[in-house]
């Protein structure tokens, strides 16, 4: 007799145990690269704990994820990334799982980009969806419901926080449309191919230096072919970005008489930046500012 009824309290006991630290434990979650970081964090309120896998000012394209990093997105509920090629490590590693435990990340992990009509750069998925806002705000409407079914209790808190954040997303994209159907010059000489996505959605053609990753070394040729282009389209301005290497950028400006602006993709922040508490919304007014200024 008394062998199962220890048996039953060790049982009660652990239920409890286990009950009392699901209600006290705030549930986490995983994102690739900032943009996701940022729009969770917004859908979020406080009420899920939203970390970013790559840390301040690094490059998500190539980053990937250490032992450590990938043993905690396995004890988060849900991992949010944003696929079509960003995270080049998650791919292979769910198509052949170490352990049982990346196999149950694999099932607690979300493709922000599924359903969202993809551009292609040279027949590459781009990406950079995340630069069309009307995509932000498709993106976070997912982000609503994974929360919501983790959370069920606060769904309608995640609801509210999504219509906030979509009313200052669409308020950002009509400023756009009007800042850009504006521009006496459409032709946009960008860094690397991140704004597509927002040259798509506001009319205007991207010429690059280098492809989709920073990292791309752009040949003499291609550097040729963009002089041309520049003087053909009557460009003034080069934009560069943060993690581009700005020589090239400075030879090209040197070669067609041209200033030199900088843009952000967004896909990852400094620590200055988010000290300064800049967000995708605060980044994206500075490039409309920095393009309307460019383009005059
Ligand atoms: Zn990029």
């Amino acid at each position: 007799m008394r062998k199962p009824l220890f048996f039953l309290s060790f049982i009660l006991l652990s239920l409890a145990a286990c009950q009392s630290g699901e209600q006290s434990e705030t549930p986490s979650v995983y994102a690739t690269c900032y943009p996701i970081f940022d729009l969770a964090t917004k859908v979020a309120g406080g009420l899920i704990e939203v970390k970013n896998l790559v840390p301040p000012g690094g490059e998500p394209h190539e980053y990937e994820p250490t032992p450590r990093e990938l043993g905690k997105m396995c004890q988060a509920d849900a991992l949010l990334y944003n696929g079509l090629g960003m995270e080049s490590w998650l791919e292979p590693l769910f198509k052949n799982p170490s352990s049982q435990e990346v196999r149950d990340l694999a099932k607690k992990s979300y493709c922000l980009s599924d359903g969202i009509e993809t551009l292609k750069i040279e027949g590459v998925d781009d990406p950079h969806i995340w630069l069309n806002p009307k995509n932000a705000i498709a993106e976070m409407d997912k982000i609503r419901g994974i929360f919501s079914s983790i959370d069920p209790e606060n769904a309608s808190t995640y609801a509210l926080n999504y219509e906030n954040e979509a009313k200052r997303l669409v308020a950002l994209d009509e400023d756009a449309k009007a800042v850009f159907s504006a521009l006496t010059n459409k032709n946009l000489v960008v860094a690397h191919a991140a704004f597509g996505y927002m040259a798509d959605a506001y009319g205007l053609t991207q010429h690059y230096v280098s492809g989709l990753s920073p990292d791309e070394e752009p040949t003499a040729r291609d550097l040729e072919a963009l002089i041309q282009t520049i003087q053909e389209t009557e460009v003034k301005t080069i934009y560069t970005e943060e993690l581009f290497t700005k020589k090239i950028a400075e030879t090209l400006a040197a070669a067609t008489n041209c200033e030199i602006a900088l843009l952000y993709t967004i896909e990852t922040l400094d620590e200055d930046q988010l000290t300064a508490g800049e967000d995708y919304i605060s980044l994206y007014r500075k490039n409309i500012a920095t393009i309307q200024e460019g383009g005059k």
